[in-house]
């Protein structure tokens, strides 16, 4: 991992593949640079956190300026380590797990879904998008074969737990978990929880409670 990540504060690196997809087609636009306020305009972030962001990159933007496109660019490939491609595993090829498969990651991101496991007989040796289905009893094995890195887990909750122990042994760095189970895990091993069901109902109870103001047509 590259020094400069280790400084940056963690919500201001959650916020770097983001204004990194957005520069990116700013860049293929054929623009050259860019003002603090209309990043905030185009990611939905306030306009001094993303100065502040930037701030940890070494990118002042000048007044009447704004940021140089190419220099943020560089530095969020290099940051995000997007020269190199990160090896990915799914396990649970089910409908949310084929759905993955089937999302081109590699269009905004350099990480990719190598392999894919599950139990179900009828889908194991099967190509989903050209990814192969293995079974589990040959996750160790597999991963270690590919060079995996990072897990997306999108099984029934009650089989996540022992799955992220295996995943654990098999030196894995990071889990994307999307059950609604939460894991536990060593230090070392980082997990990001998703629970769609969750942030759905979570929308639904802002907006009964915190209605957004009516805009005038
Ligand atoms: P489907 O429509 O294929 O049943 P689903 O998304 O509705 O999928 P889930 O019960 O959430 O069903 O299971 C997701 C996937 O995880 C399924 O393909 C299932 O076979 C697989 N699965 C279940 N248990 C395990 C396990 N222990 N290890 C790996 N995969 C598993």
């Amino acid at each position: 991992m590259h020094n400069e990540v280790m400084k940056i504060p963690q919500a201001t690196a959650k916020r770097l593949p983001l204004y990194y997809r957005f520069l990116k087609n700013l860049h293929s636009s054929g623009k050259q640079r860019v003002s603090s306020a209309e990043l905030s305009e185009a990611v939905k972030v306030d306009s001094a956190t993303i100065r502040r962001d930037f701030s940890y990159f070494g990118a002042l933007g000048k007044k009447g300026y704004g940021y140089n496109v190419n220099y943020l660019l560089s530095f969020f490939r290099k940051t995000l380590d997007q020269d190199e491609l990160t090896k990915v595993a799914l396990i649970g090829v089910g409908n949310l797990g084929v759905a993955f498969l089937k999302y081109n990651f590699l269009k905004n991101n350099n990480t990719k879904i190598e392999v894919g496991f599950d139990v179900i007989e009828d889908k194991i040796g099967t190509l989903v998008n050209d990814v192969p289905i293995h079974h589990m009893d040959d996750l160790e094995k597999v991963l270690q074969e590919n060079g995996v890195e990072v897990a997306i887990l999108t099984v029934p909750a009650n089989a996540a737990q022992t799955i992220t122990d295996r995943l654990v042994e098999s030196k894995i760095k990071g889990i994307l978990n999307f059950t609604p189970a939460r894991l536990n895990v060593p230090a070392n091993v980082r997990v990001h929880h998703i629970d769609l069901a969750v942030e759905l109902q979570s929308l639904v109870y802002f907006l009964k409670h915190y209605p957004t103001p009516d805009v005038e047509a």
